[in-house]
């Protein structure tokens, strides 16, 4: 019922060239040919009359048709944004967030932070008169805490909706209820052709408008054999591309930072060897972390000869559309956070790919010519092994954070909140359970007044809690340091492959007693005293950009301060003050030392100390770690030696002596009648709080 269908077929595509650079006015000219060139623009009156005839739109088209680009100018152009009202639009990735609105910004002619602007967490590009806001998801579920009814927004769009990210999740709804209340406010759903008969049924019924594709034959090939080294053989298809298939770019598809770095450098490398043998191939990398004057270089016409291949994250999938890509090479892994619901153990994975991402992948080749994948895995492995489509984020994460924001909101009952997908019962309780540890929560899972502080801090509610923990520790300038090093996690330490051995030895020459916190703690201080010098980072194969982002988070962090009462201090060198008041955010995940290797203390899972860490070798008895990472095990990266002493004192609540006490030693105290049942009784508790 109240379907809007679409049938046209979209006029062909006008390319836009020239010979002589262009004029300011043919640019600009040009910019219009391009805009209304895009499948979507054949379509905007009606899709502009389905808006104002509905409050909930859903809207559905073929990445690259103009969704995100366009859609929120004709509603400017349309007039949404008068009296100071605000168009929102999200996106799950901070990548897309920025480049999108760089991109719109330059075709309505306006400089960017202006009337287009993007606000991305600890990253804010907008004034005073920006109207049209990109937004990762996230920080538009923060907007909620400053202004619960979406006040000063007239359209909320949605955008990316497929992805299915836990924040997507939440704001649904969020704005579903916003949305009774508001009857002028316009919510708008955008996805890739994924899907949509659910975002209509949980919309009530919404209409859905589907703007027709656009998309030429892709042919796919599969290996005979699984590969062992996929990342060789990515490097070796990408050539055999070059050396041998026509013209046009290439896409590739890698898991992260690491992998792609490490790609891009494999890959200048072996051409650089081959030297004038090939034509020239430009090697541009795209991930999260990358800084913006290196992700638009991804977007540059390729030069005449030459061929570009771009390395990406998932982030190419959907979010980003890259023109001229003909060649598709899919090894078929993602990184994806899983959780365990019954150990509350969260990790980092490389798996397979689904179904639906394959294919997303493989239409990247497919929107300018004819293109081809190449996909890594055999035909079989894609039958019989992947997934049909990826399992929503709220399934397979932690939700302490979210179920603080939803108390912070005044959510009380998450039972019965309105999920499109319902997390496990078991994560719900588990987040409840631990934000009662972090005393964020009441035994009634009422938000206490520290709970009420840790939601204001755009952090991880353990973060969170380290930070406001400096305060009765007095070492809130180090823990701020921590914190923000934390945050830009993994790309502190610069590693190239000529000198392996240099980089080694200056990485160990930051190395402190007590772990691996305070060897960033340590970087940082140094990297301050010589004036934030970027020779000083080159000198010690420190990453400047990291550091850089670094001092921003840091000083964000430092401005939060005073809203959640923590004075500025120092610890003065006395650095157990430091490891103290990490433990009091992180004592969830502490393990010990058992004459079998590491083992989590609550959970008796087994884990390893990352190679990587100052502590490889020392292998001391205690310790807590920033985060788990699976890839040949289970990796702990960022550990910290502890004393089982500090447990009892930073979370009395939490741990038992007993259950502290050295396996070995002969002195066991008694049993304390009662005392095994107590987190029994805290769970029961919380049944009945949800
Ligand atoms: P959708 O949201 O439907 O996937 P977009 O609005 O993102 O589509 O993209 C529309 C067009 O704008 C695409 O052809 C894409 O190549 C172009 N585009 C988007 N972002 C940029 C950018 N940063 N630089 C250059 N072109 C871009
Ligand atoms: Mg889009």
């Amino acid at each position: 019922r109240g379907q809007v269908r679409q049938t046209h077929t979209p006029p062909p595509l006008q390319e836009p060239s020239g010979p002589s650079p262009p004029s300011q006015a043919q640019q600009k000219e040009s910019v219009q040919a391009v805009r209304r060139s895009l499948p979507v623009f054949p379509f905007r009156e009606e899709l502009l009359a389905a808006i104002a005839d509905h409050q909930v739109l859903i809207i559905e088209g073929e990445t690259g048709s103009g969704k995100t680009t366009q859609i929120p100018q004709y509603l400017f152009e349309e007039g949404y944004t008068k009296k100071g009202m605000k168009i929102a639009c999200t996106q799950p990735r901070r990548v897309a967030a920025m480049s999108v609105a760089a991109r719109v910004a330059r075709e309505m002619g306006v400089k960017l932070g202006n009337e287009v602007g993007y606000s991305i967490r600890f990253e804010d590009c907008t004034s005073e008169r920006t109207v049209l806001r990109y937004m990762t998801d996230g920080m538009l579920l923060r907007e909620f805490l400053s202004e619960p009814d979406l006040a000063s927004y007239s359209v909320v769009m949605v955008d990316e909706a497929h992805e299915r990210t836990l924040h997507t999740d939440i704001l649904f709804g969020l704005i579903k209820d916003v949305a009774r209340f508001r009857p002028e406010l316009k919510v708008l759903v955008a996805s890739a052709t994924l899907d949509t008969a659910r975002f209509s049924t949980f919309f009530d019924d919404a209409p859905v408008f589907r703007i027709p594709g656009r998309r030429f034959p892709v042919d796919i090939f599969y290996t005979k054999a699984p590969e062992a080294d996929y990342l060789e053989a990515c490097v070796v298809s990408v050539l055999q591309i070059h050396v041998t298939q026509p013209p046009g770019d290439i896409l590739v598809f890698l898991t992260g930072q690491e992998e792609i770095e490490a790609a891009c450098e494999m890959l200048q490398d072996r051409c650089r060897r081959l030297g004038s043998k090939i034509r020239e191939l430009l090697v541009l990398p795209i991930y999260a972390n990358l800084p913006s004057d290196m992700q638009a270089r991804i977007f540059q016409p390729t030069p005449p000869g030459a061929r570009k291949v771009v390395v990406a994250t998932n982030i190419a999938e959907t979010s980003l559309t890259i023109e001229g890509i003909i060649y598709v090479l899919d090894p078929g892994f993602c990184k994806q956070k899983s959780y365990n619901p019954r150990t509350g153990m969260e990790s980092l994975t490389v798996t397979p790919c689904s179904k639906a991402s394959a294919n997303q992948r493989a239409g990247r080749a497919g929107r300018v010519a004819a293109g081809k994948c190449f996909r890594l895995y055999t035909a079989w492995a894609y039958q019989h092994e992947l997934e049909e489509t990826t399992v929503p984020e709220i399934q397979r994460t932690s939700l302490g954070n979210v179920v603080l924001l939803l108390k912070s909101l005044g959510i009380h009952d998450l039972m019965h909140f309105d999920f499109l997908d319902p997390p496990p019962y078991e994560t719900l309780l588990l987040a409840l359970e631990q934000l009662y540890a972090l005393g964020a929560l009441n035994h009634l899972g009422e938000l206490t007044t520290s709970g009420r502080k840790m939601a204001e801090l755009p952090v991880d509610p353990m973060l969170s809690k380290m930070i406001l923990a400096s305060e009765k520790y007095s070492c809130s300038e180090e823990i701020l340091t921590v914190a923000a090093m934390l945050s830009v996690n993994n790309s502190i330490f610069y590693r190239p492959k000529d000198k392996v051995v240099h980089a080694d030895n200056a990485r160990v020459n930051f190395f402190l007693p007590g772990g691996d916190h305070l060897v960033l703690l340590n970087v940082y201080t140094q990297w301050a005293e010589s004036g934030y010098s970027s020779q000083w980072c080159y000198e010690n194969f420190v990453q400047f950009r990291s550091m850089r982002r670094a001092r921003d988070v840091r000083e964000q962090l430092e401005g939060l301060l005073e809203r959640v009462e923590v004075g500025l201090s120092s610890c003065q060198g006395d650095y157990i003050r430091v490891r103290k008041a990490i433990t009091a955010g992180y004592f969830y995940h502490t393990a010990r030392l058992t004459r079998s290797g590491y083992r989590t203390v609550k959970q008796q899972q087994t884990v390893f100390i990352h190679p990587n860490s100052s502590l490889f070798e020392e292998q001391p008895r205690w310790l807590l770690y920033h985060e788990l990472v699976l890839t040949t095990k289970e990796f702990m990266r960022q550990v910290l030696e502890i004393e089982s002493s500090w447990l009892l004192e930073v979370a009395p609540h939490y741990y038992k002596a007993k259950e502290l006490e050295d396996p070995h030693s002969k002195k066991m105290p008694k049993k304390i009648e009662g005392e095994a049942s107590r987190t029994q009784h805290q769970l029961l508790f919380l049944l009945y709080v949800i």
